[in-house]
């Protein structure tokens, strides 16, 4: 059943059912009207009877009387003409003492008559109504008697119907069941009246099946006759067929009232449904007219403003999927044009944020040397310092991300470190966060991995000697959230969205790594590993522009193997390469940590000291000479012209080394490692394995200044300058003599 079937039905339950209430209550009232008034006029007619029939009664008694009083009998026939022919009595008899007759008038047999003053039940039909009067004369004695009659016949019932206003029926008899003698009653409801009748005693009222009213009047002291009187039941049918009527329209008003109500009542809601199925269907621009101020009209205010609200929503999601496409964009153009590590993990972060709608975040890298994660980048940390856990401890250098240490295995993020594993929940007792992480309620992290290795359960970390968990080989960082807006936990999506920003970082980290990568090969030497002649052209330079900046000195340091042809022809170009190899690790093992070295080219070889002099340079001359000339380098010999060795064979080298210092033997760079080469030129001059330093150019505007003091290998070396080597050297070792080397075509 529809609601407006539902609501129809009560609606008339409501208006219908005081109606029929009404009726009834109207209907019961004419009812008892009905009867009442029925009663009294029943009541009425029986006055009326008993008066008509006493007055009838007191007429004849008059008559005979008049009668009586009159003594001559000539005129006593007379005055009974006389009665008679007026009409005070129908027929006047007189009679002896015996009772017969002696004159009657009219001239006829005297009837059955009542009379009047009898009071005893009535039996017979009597045919009049009469008075006997006793007739004495002068002593007193009963010489006959009067008897004024008048005759019960139709006319008289009739008579007394019109005198009574009721219908009159003269009974036969009082005994036995009711019979009409005379009537004026219909002669339809006849028998239901003298039935009704039958019931009655004294003045009591019944109702008739025909609807009418019936009494009995007499026979008793003042009315001898037996009466039954009947009137109708007051008009009552016509009545209940107007309240019938009025019922009936009443019930169609309110039908019709109750169809109104419902459809005014629905239509509404009709409408609202109709709205709420096109919002279903995504129509969210379906609104309902307000038409009234009610509970329905506040309803459907309430469903536009949701819908509403619910389009703004939508907007603003739309707003912010677009705004997320924008920083994936970003993201994905900074992916690939930049090596811009920390960039790129801000713009991930920010849009890991964005994402998810966290109030915080942070990125991680970890530092394999350490087992430690280093701090990157974060957003919005601000007031998440110092931790709660820990309010002694100052935490104000944490204010900087990338002061941020978290070692692998220690809180949530060093578990997720080193685990593998991503995680999400609720800061608590089972699951504390470390001294070192920022204060936060609820969290999710996750790490990145580098790419290209699948995911899945992996074999937990195995722990380092300091007893703190090394992290997974390939996890390189975590991106961890904080505090979703709105204080509900991070999801399974969260998980998944952030899996997939992780994967960006983790792109990015290799990406720059690889970058990195790419960067020190270009700049190394593949056999040595040491940094090649590119990278000697910008140290240089800038080790000098720094040194000049602070005041500081730079040395420079040439190395030539000596004779290494011989080592090649003898041995094989192999060997050569292991040698030049060992003699890398060697000048590598004896210089400081800030020192840089290179292979220029060949067998030559270039060391910077940076904010070292001239004498510190020839202590470290001094000792690379001698790591290389005391210990010969073992080599693994293939055949050696056709034979053989057992073991590996040893090569002695030595190596001569000339030394330029900046700012005391040139100006620039270039100058300082020119005047090296010809120092070096100078050794090699001076019979190899040994050092010379340089002297200072001599300048326009002043002489030569003193050179350090040198030495051969085995004593001390002689200070040299560039053009007076040649000859010094000469003189002095008396070895084979030196070509040149050529300051050009050096490389690979
Ligand atoms: P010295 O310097 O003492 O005057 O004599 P030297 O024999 O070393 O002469 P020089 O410097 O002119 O010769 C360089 C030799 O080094 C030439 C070449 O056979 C050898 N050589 C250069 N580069 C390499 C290399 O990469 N591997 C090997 N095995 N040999 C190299
Ligand atoms: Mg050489
Ligand atoms: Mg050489």
């Amino acid at each position: 059943m529809t609601l407006r079937g539902r609501l129809t039905a009560a609606f008339l339950a409501v208006v219908l059912g005081p109606v029929l209430l009404g009726a009834f209550f109207v209907a019961g009232t004419m009812s008892q009207v009905g009867h009442q008034r029925a009663v009294e006029r029943l009541e009425l007619a029986a006055n009326a009877a008993r008066t008509s029939v006493g007055a009838l009664c007191r007429q004849l008694h008059g008559a005979a009387d008049t009668i009586a009083v009159t003594a001559d009998p000539a005129h006593r026939a007379a005055a009974v003409r006389q009665l008679v022919g007026r009409g005070v009595a129908a027929a006047i008899a007189i009679t002896d003492p015996a009772g017969r007759p002696v004159l009657t008038s009219p001239e006829q047999p005297v009837p059955q008559w009542l009379d009047c003053a009898a009071t005893g039940p009535a039996t017979g039909g009597a045919q009049a109504l009469g008075v006997r009067v006793e007739l004495r004369d002068g002593t007193g004695t009963v010489t006959g008697s009067v008897i004024a009659l008048q005759p019960v016949d139709p006319g008289f019932v009739a008579r007394l119907s019109g005198v009574t206003g009721a219908a009159v029926t003269l009974l036969t008899d009082t005994a036995g069941p009711p019979t009409a003698a005379q009537t004026t009653e219909a002669d339809d409801g006849r028998d239901e009246v003298l039935a009704t009748a039958a019931g009655l005693r004294g003045d009591g009222i019944a109702e008739a099946g025909n609807g009418r009213y019936v009494r009995r009047v007499g026979p008793d002291a003042e009315q001898p006759l037996p009466l039954v009187l009947s009137v109708p039941g007051d008009a009552a049918q016509g009545r209940s067929a107007v309240l019938i009527g009025a019922v009936l329209l009443a019930a169609l008003l309110a039908v019709l009232a109750a169809r109104a109500l419902a459809r005014s009542t629905t239509r509404p809601l009709d409408d609202l449904a109709y709205a709420v199925e096109l919002v279903a269907q995504g129509d969210l621009t379906a609104r309902v007219p307000v038409s009234s101020g009610d509970e329905i009209g506040r309803l459907a205010a309430t469903f536009n403003r949701m819908t509403r609200e619910t389009q703004s929503y939508v907007q603003a999601l739309t707003g912010s999927r677009d705004q997320l496409r924008g920083h994936l964009a970003v993201l994905g153009d900074m992916l690939a044009s930049t090596h811009d590590l920390p960039g790129i993990l801000r713009v991930i972060l920010r849009s890991a944020l964005a994402a998810t709608g966290a109030q915080a975040g942070l990125v991680l890298l970890v530092d394999p040397g350490s087992g430690t994660l280093v701090g990157q980048c974060g957003e919005g940390l601000q007031g998440r310092w110092p931790h709660p856990a820990d309010p002694t401890e100052a935490q104000a250098s944490l204010r900087d991300p990338r002061a941020i240490r978290v070692p692998i295995g220690v809180g949530v993020i060093g578990r997720v470190a080193a685990t593998g594993e991503p995680r999400r929940g609720r800061v608590g007792p089972d699951r504390p966060l470390s001294r070192q992480e920022p204060a936060c309620e609820t969290y999710v992290a996750v790490p990145f991995t580098a790419p290209g290795v699948a995911t899945g359960f992996v074999a937990p970390a195995p722990r380092s000697a300091s007893g703190a968990l090394a992290p997974k080989p390939t996890v390189l960082g975590v991106l961890v959230l904080y505090d979703r807006l709105g204080s509900d936990e991070f999801a399974d999506e969260d998980l998944h969205t952030l899996g997939t920003f992780a994967g960006h970082a983790a792109v990015a980290v290799e990406n720059v790594r690889v970058h990195e990568e790419v960067q020190r090969l270009s700049l190394t030497d593949p056999l040595t590993g040491l940094w090649n002649y590119r990278y000697l052209k910008e140290s240089l330079h800038r080790e000098v522009e720094r040194a000049s900046r602070f005041g500081r000195m730079l040395s420079v340091l040439v190395l030539d193997l000596d004779r290494f042809k011989e080592v090649n022809d003898t041995y094989g170009h192999a060997a050569g390469d292991v040698v030049l190899a060992a003699f890398a690790g060697r000048v590598r093992g004896e210089i400081r940590e800030v020192d840089l070295a290179f292979r220029q080219g060949g067998e030559e070889f270039v060391v910077l000291l940076p904010e070292t002099d001239a004498p510190g340079a020839a202590v470290v001359a001094e000792r690379l000479g001698a790591a290389i000339r005391d210990t010969p380098i073992p080599v693994q010999p293939h055949s050696v012209g056709g034979v053989t060795p057992a073991g590996p064979a040893l090569i002695a080298v030595t190596v001569s080394i000339g030394i330029a210092v900046f700012p005391d033997h040139a100006g620039t760079g270039q100058e300082v490692l020119d005047a090296a080469d010809d120092a070096l030129y100078a050794a090699k001059s001076a019979g190899r394995d040994t050092y010379r330093m340089a002297v200072r150019a001599p300048r326009a505007d002043g002489p030569v200044p003193p050179t350090a003091p040198a030495g051969p290998g085995t004593g001390r070396p002689e200070p040299v300058a560039p053009r007076a080597v040649e000859e010094t050297a000469a003189t002095s070792s008396g070895a084979s003599s030196v070509p040149r080397p050529p300051r050009s075509g050096r490389g690979g």
